[in-house]
């Protein structure tokens, strides 16, 4: 193992959250196995991974709603359906699924100096390490495998929370398909 690893294996060890801002589009399980980590030692070193992206928040002085073209639209219901079809729900972000979608963007003013956008959001997503994950991880699962019986845990996945955010004014579509692939599983 290499001091690169030891080094993320110390910290997991702590227990504190780990926090991958990685650029590249990489969670932290299945990039730590691809670095060549002993899955056994991750699993009794991890007790959660999150991954997060960066996007900037729409000026909420400004920012107007707009009807989302048929391109987004089709996106936005195609990542509603993977919210219900994992059995999560929408309704737990204050979003009504049966109501016409809605999204918002950048006009600018002066308290954004006019750019439309002011400050910067997390968008996110977690893994926890329960019995599901312990049991899988020694087989050396692939990325895809991980977040399978990841499901089961209820959380939103990192395109499912960039939906919650842009149908809730806080970012524009623009801004989380620039993050994540929207259309991606
Ligand atoms: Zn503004």
């Amino acid at each position: 193992m290499n001091s690169r690893n030891s080094c993320a294996i110390s910290a997991y060890r702590t227990h504190r959250l780990l926090n991958s801002a990685y650029k590249q589009r990489s969670r932290c399980h299945p990039r730590l196995i691809d670095l060549g980590v002993n899955p056994k030692i991750l699993v009794s070193a991890l007790s959660l991974s999150i991954a997060q992206r960066l996007v900037r928040k729409l000026c909420q002085f400004c920012k107007k709603e707009k009807i989302p073209s048929k391109e987004e639209e089709e996106t936005i219901k195609l990542v509603m359906a993977s919210i219900k079809d994992e059995g999560k729900s929408l309704s737990n972000y204050n979003i009504k699924e049966d109501a016409p979608i809605k999204l918002f963007t950048t006009v600018g003013c002066d308290k954004c100096n006019m750019t439309g956008f002011k400050g910067r959001i997390g968008i996110f997503e977690a893994i926890k390490t329960d019995d599901a994950i312990e049991k899988i991880m020694p087989e050396n699962p692939s990325e895809h495998e991980i977040k399978k019986v990841a499901r089961a845990q209820g959380i939103l996945s990192m395109r499912q929370d960039g939906l919650v955010k842009m149908l809730t004014g806080i970012t524009s579509f623009e801004e989380v398909q620039s993050v994540v692939d929207l259309n991606e599983e």
